[in-house]
């Protein structure tokens, strides 16, 4: 069963076990995430390198996408404390005093105070600001702020706190600029890895991700760009287009978001994120807690169950699993659960629907023979859509159009294929094409693919959509339709 929206794993210490990896690929994942804020750019290179065999292996082409670690505030460490055998961490209680000082020991966190290591954020917060920290588990007030580098502060709600846990600010409005010296440093490894996306995290606006672009562009990667949207100031309206604009594709980052916005206004957010990235033709991901409790347990709640259907229900092009692959108990069950999960959920009609651009005007041909081929599939028996495409523009325009009918992307360029491992319905195909082929010779190959991949069988319909077989970008301009096993294909 084909499914339509795609699986995205984070990978870690729990994927790098024997067989974890082959697991997870026969479980159908179709993109991995390298998250660098854990791990050394040697695991990072590894893990890269076990997907590209394993995919040659298996003949399944995964998509990698490199998660760069931004600007994620966090305390420093606390000493060893007797009173929890030994362990950093310390029980802070309700209404107490807790301070975040710049300039204390790193290692020397206690009951009454711990370090910080980015130095604005005692300008940056007032009296009366609240900080959340450990994804929100733990809220202090600020009471006041000594001489810039001192942050005193009320326990609001309390509870054990460990060594290096985030900090985000409610209502946002931090300064960090979203790359990091670190991340510049992560680039470099990037450009050794061959990443079909990269992801950038706490962008504030588009110059951020354009930042990236050129900074990645300048170690030879040319990568897809993901936006994760996480701040408060990123879903203001006009940043918000400006932010998708800037990316190939835009990440409901919805952990730290829903710290700065709060957890109740996460769903309408998502929705509306993912109906804008879809009208500006630009993919959408769906991320954290989709399956926390795997972590844990073989099988999901009825709540996550409702959360993977629902994604798919907005019209998400990927959901992302985080801790639930990279250090959970049941990576591969995971994945199978959000499959399962997946394939009902798209069997419901209104996923199938769509009235998506039907009043616009198109700019390009090709974008406008991309979009007759979903409308003719849409309104007539066809079995699937084939795709010739360079940069796999027109499968991205046709998979903004919700269909239940799948499209095959054929392209020889490597880099294309691996970006379309992220669009939803799209299924990536190598398919080079001969020298000095005709039309009806390409036709003849093409379902000959079809045919090994048991994609099509005698007389079932198919579009195809070309340019003028010269491998030119931008060049689709040929929609066909041919019946399996009739005229002149095979
Ligand atoms: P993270 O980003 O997992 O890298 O923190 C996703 C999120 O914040 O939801
Ligand atoms: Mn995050």
């Amino acid at each position: 069963m084909l499914r339509r929206t795609k699986i995205l794993a984070t990978l870690g210490p729990a994927t790098d076990k024997e067989g974890v990896l082959e697991g997870l690929f026969e479980a159908g994942i179709d993109v991995v995430r390298l998250n660098f804020s854990h791990g050394t750019a040697q695991d990072h290179i590894d893990r890269a390198n076990a997907v590209r065999e394993m995919s040659k292996k298996t003949g399944r082409r995964v998509g990698i996408l490199a998660d760069l670690q931004g600007p994620k505030i966090r305390i420093e460490r606390f000493k060893a404390n007797a009173k929890h055998g030994g362990a950093e961490k310390v029980w802070l209680e309700n209404g107490q005093d807790f301070a975040l000082d710049i300039n204390m020991d790193k290692e020397g966190g206690d009951e009454t105070q711990v370090a910080i290591s980015y130095e604005p954020l005692p300008k940056e917060v007032k009296a009366g600001s609240r900080l959340l920290l450990d994804d929100g588990r733990i809220v202090l007030d600020v009471v006041n702020v000594e001489a810039n580098l001192r942050i005193n502060c009320t326990v609001i709600v309390g509870g054990y706190l460990s060594n290096k846990k985030g900090i985000n600010l409610l209502g946002g409005g931090l300064s960090a600029a979203a790359l990091t010296e670190k991340d510049k440093e992560d680039i470099i490894t990037i450009g050794q890895i061959e990443c079909d996306y990269v992801a950038v995290s706490f962008p504030r606006c588009a110059e951020d991700l354009h930042e990236a672009r050129r900074l990645l562009q300048a170690v030879g990667c040319y990568a897809g760009i993901v936006s994760k949207v996480e701040r408060a100031e990123a879903i203001v309206p006009d940043v918000m287009d400006e932010i998708i604009l800037a990316s190939d594709a835009v990440m409901v980052a919805r952990g730290d978001l829903g710290v700065e916005i709060g957890d109740a206004n996460l769903p309408a957010v998502q929705k509306l994120l993912i109906k804008r990235s879809r009208e500006l033709n630009r993919v959408a991901i769906t991320a954290t807690q989709m399956m926390e409790s795997m972590i844990e347990n073989p099988i999901p709640t009825r709540a996550e169950v409702f959360d993977v259907a629902n994604a798919v229900y907005d019209g998400t092009d990927a959901i992302m699993l985080s801790a639930e692959t990279a250090s959970g108990n049941h990576p591969i069950k995971a994945v199978e659960a959000m499959h399962r999960i997946c394939v009902e959920a798209e069997k419901q009609a209104v996923v199938r629907e769509s009235d998506h651009r039907i009043n616009e005007q198109f700019q390009r041909d090709d974008e406008a023979i991309a979009m007759s081929a979903m409308y003719m599939a849409n309104h007539t028996k066809v079995k699937g859509i084939v795709a010739l495409t360079e940069s796999g523009s027109t499968p991205l325009w046709m998979s903004r159009i919700s269909s239940g009918i799948p499209i095959y992307a054929y392209s020889s360029q490597e880099k294309t294929l691996g970006k379309v491992t992220l669009f939803r319905g799209v299924f990536p195909m190598y398919f080079k094409l001969g020298e000095n082929q005709d039309h009806a010779e390409v036709n003849r190959n093409i379902v000959q693919e079809l045919r090994k991949w048991n994609a099509a069988k005698d007389g079932d319909k198919f579009i195809i959509t070309k340019g003028d077989l010269n491998g030119v970008e931008g060049g689709t301009n040929a929609l066909k339709v041919i019946i399996i096993g009739q005229g002149l294909t095979p």
